[in-house]
């Protein structure tokens, strides 16, 4: 009994070490797997917002952007999950069923084989509801894009939705996506629930015909009743691994349709692979020119601008002038290759854009949009936005020229303020200034200013028109205009309509020979009066 007792006693010891050693190393792939993949996962996020942030602008028209900000999240979480399943169970239960297979094949290999034949039908079976699983999925996660955007779009605009009431519109354009968004994910939670049990009764179909057969085998003598016990023991332990498999080859292809669309981003060449130039230029030196210029958007019918001749010389301030929709922004986004002209070309000091490394164009631009863009920081990084290493005596006298700094001041913390992610604490003209600080930091040979359309009070506008009195003084400058005073300190007015150039001149000629310049003077006269 004493022996016994110690047998049994190292038994156990050894299946406790066993079980610990094997737990032991569960718990260590766990956390290898868990990081390569969530670090793999960060590399992808990031190789994807390089990739993104790098798209020519062409790629976003017709967008919504809330697809791509679902590319981030939802979409390299379904990889992530996929990835770890795989590592987890995907490398761990094949090798357990070809263990088994071998130890059947060895018992008797024609019988194992025979098994065999069930096997393209699971492929089949595989095959087909894979294809669904990706399709919906893919489906899915465009939806969830939707969702995302109807969101941050009435978020956004929540003091409209509640002026209007329209909270039970809002309430039912989500339900609405909700609803074919639980549609689908009802469609996911099918095929995962269809396919396990499906292998599972098909298995035991086929094991009953294979128990029959088998067992007919051994009343004629064919097979020994032992290796029949013995092959039935095996064949209903490869169950485990195979309803396992079926689960995680579902889970990749749901990884696959996300990894799609990710990759149709990774792989959509960037603005800079587009254009085969790259011909570094420095500041202005002649003249920028634009040689028959006709562009459309990509979609659009009517060409934004057609055959636009113009040449602006380096110190010139041209302010363009037009009706809305008449092609003033487009003209300037040409100018920062936001996008290329379909025919014609832009010359600068002689060289087409489409030659001109983009990275050193830009260099030579300050650019002030239109609604005078905030970013989520404090009033220096906003001023040297996109200068790592940020000096600060440029930067307050910067400000000042902006005529800027009197309110920074003002703020609580000053030039170290935290500022709204949209500038929430700053009013119109304030931004307005900040910007212009901005374009002023920048210390850029060319200036583009897209004037805001929004009436700012007197005060602020006379110190915004000092401010860029300033920056257009010994810069090559040009100005989208709105207000009298800004035309009218430009060397010459391009007037714009439909896309076309209608006349080029100083105020007094144009005045004297275009009736539209004429029309669109008078109309802003009259807003500027009713505005006093
Ligand atoms: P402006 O700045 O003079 O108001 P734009 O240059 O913005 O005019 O627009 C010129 C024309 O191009 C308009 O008809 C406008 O509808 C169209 N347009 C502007 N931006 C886009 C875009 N991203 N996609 C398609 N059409 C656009
Ligand atoms: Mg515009």
């Amino acid at each position: 009994p004493n022996e016994r007792r110690r047998t049994l006693g190292w038994l156990l010891v050894a299946l406790v070490l066993a079980v610990t050693v094997a737990n032991t190393f569960r718990f260590v792939g766990r956390v290898i797997v868990a990081r390569a993949v969530l670090l793999a996962m960060m590399e992808l996020r990031q190789r994807l917002y390089a990739r993104v942030l790098g798209l020519p602008m062409k790629f976003f028209a017709g967008r919504q952007t809330s697809d791509l900000v679902t590319r981030f999240v939802q979409d390299v979480q379904e990889i992530q999950r996929g990835l770890i399943t795989v590592l987890g169970k995907f490398v761990q239960e094949p090798l357990r069923a070809v263990f088994i297979l071998a130890l059947a094949l060895t018992l008797d290999w024609r019988i194992t084989l025979t098994l065999l034949v069930v096997a393209p039908l699971t492929v089949v079976i595989f095959w087909a509801v894979g294809r669904k699983v990706k399709k919906a999925n893919r489906k899915l996660l465009g939806i969830y894009g939707q969702m995302i955007g109807a969101l941050t779009h009435t978020l956004h605009s929540l003091r409209v939705v509640k002026a209007y009431t329209a909270e039970p519109l809002e309430r039912q354009r989500l339900a609405n996506i909700d609803r074919r968004m639980v549609r689908e994910q009802l469609k996911l939670a099918r095929l995962e629930a269809f396919v396990s049990p499906m292998m599972e009764t098909l298995a035991v179909i086929a094991g009953s015909c294979v128990t029959v057969w088998l067992a007919s085998l051994v009343l004629n003598q064919q097979l020994s009743p032992s290796k029949f016990v013995a092959l039935g023991f095996i064949l209903s332990v490869l169950m485990d691994p195979l309803r396992k498999l079926s689960d995680v080859y579902v889970r990749v292809q749901r990884a696959t349709a996300g990894a799609e669309r990710i990759f149709h981003l990774l792989d959509h060449p960037l603005e800079d692979e587009q254009a085969a130039g790259g011909v570094e230029i420095g500041p202005l030196r002649d003249r920028i020119e634009y040689q028959h210029v006709t562009f459309s958007y990509a979609g659009s019918e009517r060409p934004a601008l057609r055959d636009i001749s113009l040449a602006i010389q380096r110190g010139e301030t041209i302010a363009i002038v037009g009706p809305n929709g008449s092609g003033k922004t487009t003209l300037i986004s040409l100018l920062l290759r936001l996008f290329d002209p379909d025919e014609g070309r832009i010359l600068y000091d002689g060289i087409d854009l489409r030659e001109v490394s983009i990275r050193s164009l830009r260099k030579q631009i300050a650019y002030v949009a239109q609604e005078g863009v905030i970013f989520g920081g404090t009033p220096i990084e906003n001023i040297a936005y996109g200068d790592p290493n940020p000096d600060l005596e440029r930067v307050r006298e910067a400000a000042r020229r902006a005529s800027a700094d009197e309110f920074i001041r003002a703020l609580p913390g000053g030039y170290e303020a935290k500022l709204g992610e949209r500038g929430t604490t700053l009013s119109g003209g304030q931004a307005q200034r900040l910007a212009i600080a901005r374009a002023i930091y920048r210390d850029a040979p060319v200036l583009i200013f897209d004037e805001a359309t929004s009436q700012v009070d007197s005060d602020s506008e006379r110190k915004i028109h000092d401010a860029l009195r300033e920056v257009a003084r010994e810069r090559t400058t040009l100005i989208i205009a709105h207000r009298l005073s800004t035309i009218q300190f430009a060397d010459r007015i391009v007037v714009l309509d439909a896309g076309k150039l209608l006349d080029a001149g100083t105020h007094a000629e144009l005045v004297e020979r275009c009736p539209l310049y004429r029309n669109l003077c008078h109309k802003q006269l009259v807003r500027e009066m009713a505005a006093t």
